[in-house]
């Protein structure tokens, strides 16, 4: 017997529609291109979108087809989010920070119809294109005015076309498991893979993500994705802030601890998200400035092991931080490190083991670690295992079937991270696949190196490698980036390690580097490290 509840495709079209009709004047906050801090709101921004919607379906653009976006976050760029996605198009977020070969591969791989670009990526864009066959329109996020035509000679002008084209957009209607964004993994090994959303998938991430032990936001709260809106649709929360019409503040470009610290401030800003290095960042700020924050409540930090020093100095301050873990394949959402009742009536050194691991599943996702032949591993907190999830945010296949089938026997997706998962259900990465350093036949965690590590007060970043080894395969190397002006022994950063990691994790040694090569969504590049430093004699 079927149920007799109405047909509700759910589509993103209906987020921003619900903010504009029921929080219209809920405001939206930016950090312009010239750095100026501007405001509109949700009304303001659907009125512009179907705008845009119209002007890019007079472009030619058709549902389905591919329109990348290359911006920071700001207003313009949800404009463009919710007029593609509105009409059945698919908005392929562009990573500037992507080596210019892949991006022309993902822009070519992915076929994108046409590219909207903040004013600051034109070089970039110009660069691109001429060294492709790009047929495409390319459309800048500011006035005519601001397109420089010596290197984009037939650029269009958003607000010329917003300015031209009707309110009548063809939006929404079309079947939920429509395709609505794309994103593709930065590619650490082999070719970028594209990962295609539908508009299901991402409305049932927003509402996880509403659950309160996950973001949990209010129409109360001020809140401010600093994680980039090309890394994983910035973990959500746009779409989250619109649906619960609470005020949505966007960083724009300047992501160094001055300028949040100002925006946060200045806007009352409540909850946010970003990745560790952002949070090194602001508290190394406050701490050079003896700065404070006022309002801010409730962190998410993911997209990288959490350190302990970031936990207790966000703590100082008034913050509670949770760690989140996720990947680009599970829209992000994986799991969170919210406190069960169990954990949190203990004091806060007893629960810090709980709040370092990568978390528990938020409904809507399911976990298991499985051997090397696949068999379901215990939850004993101490085998490691390869980690495989399912749900329905978790991808099925790559775009174009890149890699081949992906999902297990029991239709998991594999993660290629090595975790364990102890009896209070908590999952704690041990270490991506492509990182494990086996020394003896032992894995030893580089994450829990590292966060102890860079929990040293001169260490700035801390990475941890394998260098082969003729006895023992492989030994851990100690990398570290001091904060300017420091300086410091091997001993020195080896001394904090001591009686809290097993003798044969210690690191042989420590090598100093001026600045920590990261990769395009900010986290450190192993990859570029373990070229640097491929074998003993360390230099
Ligand atoms: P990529 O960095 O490969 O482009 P993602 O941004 O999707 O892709 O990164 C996903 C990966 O980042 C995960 O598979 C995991 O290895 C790592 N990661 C994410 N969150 C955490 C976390 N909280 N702790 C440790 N590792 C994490």
């Amino acid at each position: 017997m079927r149920g007799l509840m109405q047909h509700w495709p759910l589509t993103v079209d209906r987020i921003i529609d619900h903010a504009a009709d029921w929080d219209g004047d809920r405001p939206v906050i930016f950090r312009a291109a010239d750095g100026d801090i501007a405001r509109t709101d949700y009304a303001a921004i659907r009125a512009r979108a179907r705008r845009l919607s119209t002007a890019l379906a007079g472009l030619g653009i058709r549902p389905g087809d591919r329109v990348a976006t290359m911006a920071w976050n700001n207003a313009h760029h949800l404009e463009c989010w919710f007029a593609v996605m509105g009409m059945g198009a698919v908005c392929h977020t562009l990573n500037p920070r992507l080596f210019a070969e892949q991006l022309r591969y993902i822009i070519s791989h992915a076929e994108d119809r046409a590219i909207l670009v903040d004013p600051c990526f034109q070089p970039l864009v110009a660069a691109l294109t001429a060294a492709m066959d790009w047929r495409g329109a390319i459309i800048l996020l500011g006035g005519d005015a601001q397109i420089d035509r010596a290197i984009l000679p037939h650029a269009l002008a958003v607000e010329t076309l917003i300015a031209a084209a009707s309110d009548d957009a063809a939006w929404g209607g079309f079947d939920e498991e429509t395709a609505c964004a794309l994103c593709y993994t930065s590619g650490t090994t082999g070719h970028p893979k594209g990962v295609l959303y539908s508009h299901r998938s991402t409305v049932i991430h927003m509402l996880m993500t509403l659950q309160p032990d996950v973001f949990g936001l209010s129409i109360h709260d001020v809140a401010m994705p600093i994680v980039p809106m090309y890394h994983a649709n910035a973990w959500g929360m746009p779409l989250s802030t619109a649906a619960v019409g609470c005020t949505l503040a966007l960083p724009g470009a300047q992501l160094d601890g001055a300028s949040l610290h100002e925006l946060i401030e200045r806007e009352g800003v409540t909850f946010s998200a970003a990745v560790p290095t952002i949070w090194q960042g602001l508290l190394h700020h406050l701490a050079q400035t003896g700065g404070t924050l006022t309002s801010l409540k409730r962190v998410i930090i993911g997209g990288a092991a959490l350190p302990e020093s970031i936990v207790r100095g966000l703590r100082d301050h008034g913050v509670e931080s949770v760690q989140g873990w996720g990947m680009t394949e599970t829209s992000p959402i994986g799991t969170h490190a919210k406190l069960t009742p169990m954990v949190a009536a203990r004091p806060l050194d007893d629960q810090m083991p709980f709040r370092l691991k990568q978390g528990r599943p938020p409904f809507g996702i399911d976990l298991k670690i499985v051997d090397d032949a696949g068999q379901r591993l215990p939850h004993d907190g101490v085998v490691p295992g390869r980690l495989h999830v399912s749900g329905p945010t978790v991808a099925s296949a790559y775009l174009s079937g890149a890699a081949g089938e992906i999902l297990d026997d029991e239709g998991y997706f594999d993660t290629g991270d090595i975790a364990t998962i102890c009896p209070q259900g908590y999952m704690a990465i041990v270490d991506r696949a492509k990182d494990v350093i086996k020394s003896g036949g032992e894995w030893i965690s580089s994450i829990e190196i590292e966060n102890i590590a860079s929990g040293h007060p001169k260490v700035a970043l801390a990475a941890v490698i394998g260098v082969p080894h003729p006895r023992w395969d492989e030994r851990p190397l100690l990398i570290a980036a001091l904060h300017p002006g420091e300086a410091a022994s091997p001993d020195e950063i080896l001394s904090c390690l001591e009686g809290r990691i097993a003798r044969w994790w210690m690191p042989d040694t420590v090598v100093f580097v001026e600045a920590m090569p990261l990769g395009a969504t900010g986290k450190i590049d192993k990859k570029i490290l373990r070229a640097q430093f491929p074998a003993y004699p360390l230099p």
